[in-house]
């Protein structure tokens, strides 16, 4: 059975074992100890990394796994039984675990005080999030947030105890029932938290430096709070500031007018686009003015075909609409860069002549996708060209 050093002493970084096992798995290898100060994956916290010293031979530990008398060190070189080594946990993240940890308990311990229960929690690379019984407003999450800082810069201490299952029913301070049985490791956050866990925690609740919530989501009737503590948070402090700079010298103003002066811009752009579609309507009907002159005669069809560089489906199907209002007029016209957008309209009266089928048989001779009804259809992404669209249309209207 591995002595679990972590158990008593969070903060122990380095320290000394013999190998009791080393077993050989799909390529890699792990090896117990009589002694470790690596915390394997557990409550909710991932492992820790390091190295393991024998001699001149260094291993890195890439994963911390446990059993019910194991932990497990998977390494990338076998160790031999009985050699002794020296381990050596990775300082930061282990610092950054601490922080994360003992924050998650101080904020769900603050939580509990305006009666939002934590029912899971998860402690993540990136962020942490704990997901509490009931939604809480931006004002309850700010308020628990100001607490759980309050008992961070108390600098409370954190103390390890160990209880009976048996003794913890008549423990009315403890945050949540355990289910565990056996001698019950207990993190005592100076009078504001009381919790059975195993997971490495801070000395005195100053270390955890400070915890900021960065968001809250609505989920599943409850409410989902994303936190970060200590080093993290001054990092995602740091990121936001990058943003924000950024954003705010682009439009060169202070950060602290960034949401009026977006405000104001986007203002601006939905006017411009109003006046931009008016301007593009009188520009569509001068257009269609210039078409009315245009059109040949074929038979006794009155025909146009033409290419609207910059028209849409839509200006498309408006100009087509308008010029065969006229009686005896076959239009087909393309719009924008190739593939095209295309439309047809025939007047009322020409009802021999089908515009659906009209478009259906120039994609199939030449690409896009499209339909519509008897006098005005339209399709896109067309690659035919000004003079095989005439070719078509100048047959059809024969
Ligand atoms: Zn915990």
């Amino acid at each position: 059975m591995t002595t679990r050093l972590y158990y008593d002493d969070p903060g122990l970084l380095a320290f000394e074992a013999v190998v009791v096992a080393c077993e050989h798995e799909a390529g890699a290898w792990r090896v117990a100890l009589d002694r470790s100060a690596f915390y394997p994956t557990s409550g909710g916290q991932a492992h820790d990394l390091g190295v393991l010293r024998a001699g001149d031979t260094v291993v890195p530990v890439q994963d911390v796994s446990a059993d019910d008398t194991q932990v497990w060190h998977a390494v990338t070189a076998p160790l031999q039984i009985g050699d002794v080594v020296h381990g050596a946990v990775d300082g930061p993240r282990r610092r950054d675990a601490r922080q994360q940890h003992s924050g998650q308990h101080i904020l769900s311990a603050s939580f509990d005080l305006i009666e939002a229960r934590t029912q899971s929690v998860h402690l993540g690379e990136e962020v942490c999030t704990l997901d509490l019984h009931r939604e809480v407003s931006a004002a309850e999450c700010r308020h628990a947030e100001d607490h759980a800082n309050t008992i961070v810069w108390d600098d409370r201490p954190v103390a390890i105890r160990y209880a009976e299952a048996a003794d913890l029913a008549s423990e009315s301070r403890l945050r949540r029932p355990t289910t565990r049985t056996g001698p019950i490791r207990l993190i005592d956050i100076g009078g504001h938290d009381l919790s059975a866990c195993g997971g490495t925690h801070v000395h005195r609740t100053g270390e955890v430096g400070s915890i900021l919530v960065r968001g809250v989501e609505r989920v599943r009737g409850g409410s989902r709070v994303t936190f970060v503590c200590g080093r993290k948070a001054l990092e995602s402090y740091r990121e936001l500031r990058l943003v924000t700079d950024e954003a705010a010298r682009s439009l060169s103003i202070g950060p602290a007018l960034l949401a009026r002066s977006i405000e104001k811009l986007r203002d601006d752009l939905k006017a411009e686009q109003r006046s931009r579609r008016l301007l593009a309507d009188r520009l569509t009907a001068f257009e269609v003015a210039a078409l009315d002159a245009q059109f040949t005669t074929v038979g006794e069809t009155a025909v146009l075909v033409a290419h609207l560089g910059d028209a849409d489906a839509g200006a498309l199907r408006d100009a087509a609409s308008t010029l065969t209002t006229v009686p005896g007029r076959l239009v087909t016209l393309l719009g924008g860069p190739a593939p095209h957008a295309l439309a047809v309209a025939r007047s009322a009266d020409l009802v021999d002549i089908d515009a659906a089928s009209l478009v259906r048989e120039i994609c199939a001779a030449h690409g896009g996708k499209g339909g519509g009804r008897a006098d005005l259809a339209q399709a896109g992404g067309v690659g035919v060209s000004l003079d095989q669209l005439t070719a078509i249309t100048t047959r059809t209207a024969r």
